[in-house]
């Protein structure tokens, strides 16, 4: 059972039925759309091998970003590989065709970077790119007064050939970051991917219903990546229909791009705890020192939640270490729903966790810390073939309202309420006092 639950050996079977539901669906949509560009295709050789050149581009672009950084901290799935350069620049080059399966190849060299990522997930991404290079195309098509074959000309040489050309360079992030699209990246992703990273193979964790939180403020996707590769793949675009080899003269910066943004993925590397992706303890002393400065200067409260796990050497005496660290990073997802997104959550060390309350006064730290307590307590963890496994977390609340902000004394006054928590019992929450604020 243990390497089916630490390996990464994902099947789409085991995924919440929303899941498989919206693969089908992404998987049905692409089929239906490779008919239609088949059925409309007039096939051109000159077309061919187009698209052979955008696939070696493409297959170069993530052939480079699996290897940059593989021997750093950086998860595969999280680098940028700027595939959009060379997808976008097909859809508004090529017929729809050649946009609708250029996933294909590229997401099997993905796959080949990045051997954990499972064949179901790699069709998905296929798919997903595929719908958005069609639409792309389409659009391109139906507005454009040219209709292809694409010249600079035919691209920009008007102002209602430029505007169709934008526009269909527009449609193909936009079809991408759909709900059932989802992503449309072959080497990162959230959608499916955040199932996928988000809870541990073999367990179901169940939450209370609530929405889903982005509290962790790790910025772990820049938004400036996502134009950078767009402006790419408009400049390539141009460019190959000017002429293909000026292709030699902009695929290095392409390659050099996408190794700067590497830097963003090895910040978010070098801010987050590897084991329960929230923040690490120095990140979110970092933020909170700010913030605790801030709150004094603007005379605002602030509230920090001290959060551990009770009885948590037992769960690891029970069931092993690894099955331990599948209830760690359950009582973590289940703090970063809990929490508000503007919260910071940190890990502070061992099953002990950290949650920065900003502008929240003591009253209402201690509601939230309650209900975190108590959707701690209702999550289940049903690993494979045990009855479901559920733990408690004791919390301690301290909240600064002073003048002068001092964060070891707030985390300290925490500490000290969460081990009064401790000594009453265990799942339950304690307020530090108050403190009495001088005359
Ligand atoms: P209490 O209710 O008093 O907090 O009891 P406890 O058992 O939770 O606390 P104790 O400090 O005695 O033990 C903490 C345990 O947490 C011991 C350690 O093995 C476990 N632990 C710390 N970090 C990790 C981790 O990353 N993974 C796993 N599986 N266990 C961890
Ligand atoms: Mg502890
Ligand atoms: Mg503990």
């Amino acid at each position: 059972m243990l390497p089916r639950l630490v390996g990464r050996d994902w099947t789409l079977w085991c995924a919440p039925r929303a899941v498989v539901r919206r693969v089908v669906g992404v998987m049905l949509c692409w089929a239906v759309l490779v008919g239609v560009a088949i059925a409309g295709l007039r096939p051109r050789w000159v077309d061919v091998l187009a698209f052979a050149a955008f696939v070696a581009l493409g297959g170069c672009a993530v052939v480079v970003s699996g290897r940059l950084g593989a021997d750093l901290a950086v998860f595969p799935a999280a680098r940028h590989d700027l595939l959009a350069t060379w997808t976008v620049a097909v859809a508004v080059l090529l017929p729809p065709l050649y946009p609708t399966v250029i996933g294909l190849p590229l997401c099997w060299l993905a796959g080949r970077a990045d051997p954990v990522r499972p064949p179901h997930l790699r069709m998905f991404h296929a798919a997903a790119l595929g719908i958005a290079g069609f639409c792309a195309s389409s659009v391109h098509l139906l507005l454009s007064p040219t209709r292809g074959p694409f010249t600079v000309d035919g691209l920009v040489g008007s102002g209602s050939a430029a505007a169709a050309f934008l526009s269909a360079v527009a449609v193909y992030p936009l079809v991408a970051s759909l709900p059932g699209v989802g992503m449309a990246r072959a080497g990162r992703g959230d959608g499916l991917d955040a199932w996928l990273g988000g809870a541990p193979p073999g367990t179901d964790v169940h939450r209370p219903a609530g929405p889903p939180s982005r509290a962790s403020r790790l910025g772990r996707e820049p938004v400036p990546a996502r134009a950078v590769e767009i402006c790419s793949a408009i400049v390539v675009a141009v460019l190959w229909a000017a002429s293909p080899f000026l292709m030699l003269a902009v695929t290095p910066p392409v390659l050099l791009l996408q190794r700067s943004l590497l830097h963003a993925d090895l910040l978010h590397a070098a801010r987050s705890d590897a084991k329960t992706r929230l923040a690490n303890a120095a990140y979110w002393r970092q933020v909170a020192e700010r913030e605790i400065n801030r709150a004094a200067r603007a005379g605002r409260p602030l509230s920090v939640l001290l959060v551990d796990i009770d009885h948590f050497k037992r769960v690891n005496d029970r069931f092993g270490h690894l099955i331990g660290d599948v209830i760690l990073l359950a009582v973590a997802d289940t703090l970063r729903a809990a929490a508000r997104p503007r919260d910071l959550v940190g890990r502070f060390g061992g099953e002990e966790f950290v949650i920065l309350l900003t502008e929240v006064g003591r009253e209402h730290a201690a509601d939230i810390a309650e209900r975190i307590r108590r959707q701690v307590a209702a999550t289940r963890c049903r690993l494979d073939g045990r009855p479901p496994l559920s733990v408690t977390v004791s919390v301690g609340v301290a909240t600064h309202h002073g003048t002068a902000g001092d964060l070891s004394a707030l985390i300290a006054r925490a500490d000290t309420a969460l081990y009064r928590a401790k000594a009453d019992g265990r799942n339950r929450v304690h307020l530090a006092d108050p403190l009495c604020t001088p005359a």
